[in-house]
């Protein structure tokens, strides 16, 4: 447990960033998932209670009818989860709950250009000047309903603005409309992109097993002409590798495999104090504590 506790320490560095201000406007709306999702640690109720107390009126919408979450069974869920959401709002403050009421957990079946359309009408409708929602580039999140809200809602937050877009929509007395300000949030402990959070060591006999094994597969990467082409690209730019020298194109083709996976293994090492390393996201044992994660590696004492 400590050592898993201890490896969190070497996670990515954090950046810094510039407060913001509360940006002109008087009405927001937040778009995610579920009942629960603007209130956790990647949510945005901090700032929606702020909203609040300079003026703002503000909307919630939950897409999904979160029957999964709770012990109740899926009917009772929903309700449950439903009314609390409201108790949630009215402790912020906020105005409303919409609930799309979509069934939880199953939105990759539902088709993207649906969900949309409802977020693009909730935009035309409420003309919020600041939007808060999952963000798009959070693909990496392995919630399905968390995935489908990101997509739809990203899509809508740029479609809601164009009039062939739903024209329908003007039967309603709604006109094309795109928030002044849009602010995502997304699971970063899924990671984001290529991210890496840690960093494990291996020594010089661990690296030659690693470049015998690279090596093994001659099928792909066995390519004397590789070898030729490289030397003859050198030699263009008046380069050359000495330790190449007198090697035939065969021979030299192992070495530069060997080098190759060497010296990425190095290059991963570089800035860590130690010779070769290779560099993963990690999850640990409290990941599905999402919110207590970061809790336990501040509190937990040696025993
Ligand atoms: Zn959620």
């Amino acid at each position: 447990m400590y050592h898993a506790l201890g490896i969190l320490a070497l996670a990515a560095p954090l950046f810094s960033q510039p407060l913001g201000d509360i940006p002109p406007g008087k009405t927001f709306l937040i778009v995610q998932s579920h009942h629960d999702d603007h209130t956790w640690q990647w949510g945005f109720s901090g700032f929606a209670a702020r909203l609040v107390d300079a003026g703002w009126r503000g909307y919630f919408v939950r897409t999904t009818n979160d029957e999964k979450d709770g012990g109740a069974g899926w009917g009772k869920n929903d309700q449950t989860n439903l009314r609390e959401s409201r108790e949630a709002i009215r402790a912020l403050g906020l105005t409303d709950v919409i609930s799309l009421n979509w069934r939880n957990d199953h939105m990759e079946s539902v088709p993207v250009k649906e969900v949309r359309a409802q977020f693009i009408l909730l935009l035309r409708k409420l003309r919020p000047d600041v939007v808060m929602t999952w963000d798009p580039w959070g693909h990496y999140d392995r919630n399905p309903d968390h995935r489908m809200v990101s997509r739809a809602m990203g899509e809508a937050l740029w479609l809601a603005g164009q009039w062939n877009v739903h024209p329908e929509h003007r039967d309603l007395g709604l006109v094309p409309f795109r928030p002044g300000r849009v602010y995502y949030t997304f699971r970063s402990d899924y990671g984001k992109g290529h991210g890496y959070n840690v960093a494990i060591e291996f020594n010089d006999a661990q690296m030659r097993r690693k470049a015998d094994a690279y090596w093994a597969h001659k099928n792909v990467f066995n390519t004397p002409d590789e070898a030729k082409r490289i030397r003859e690209a050198l030699a263009v730019r008046n380069l050359a590798i000495p330790e190449l020298a007198g090697l035939s194109d065969e021979q030299a083709i192992e070495r530069i495999r060997r080098w190759e996976i060497e010296f990425a293994s190095r290059e991963t090492a570089r800035n860590l104090g130690v010779s070769f390393a290779e560099k993963f996201w990690m999850v640990n044992e409290f990941d599905g504590l999402p919110g207590l994660k970061d809790y336990l590696q501040k509190k937990a004492v040696k025993r």
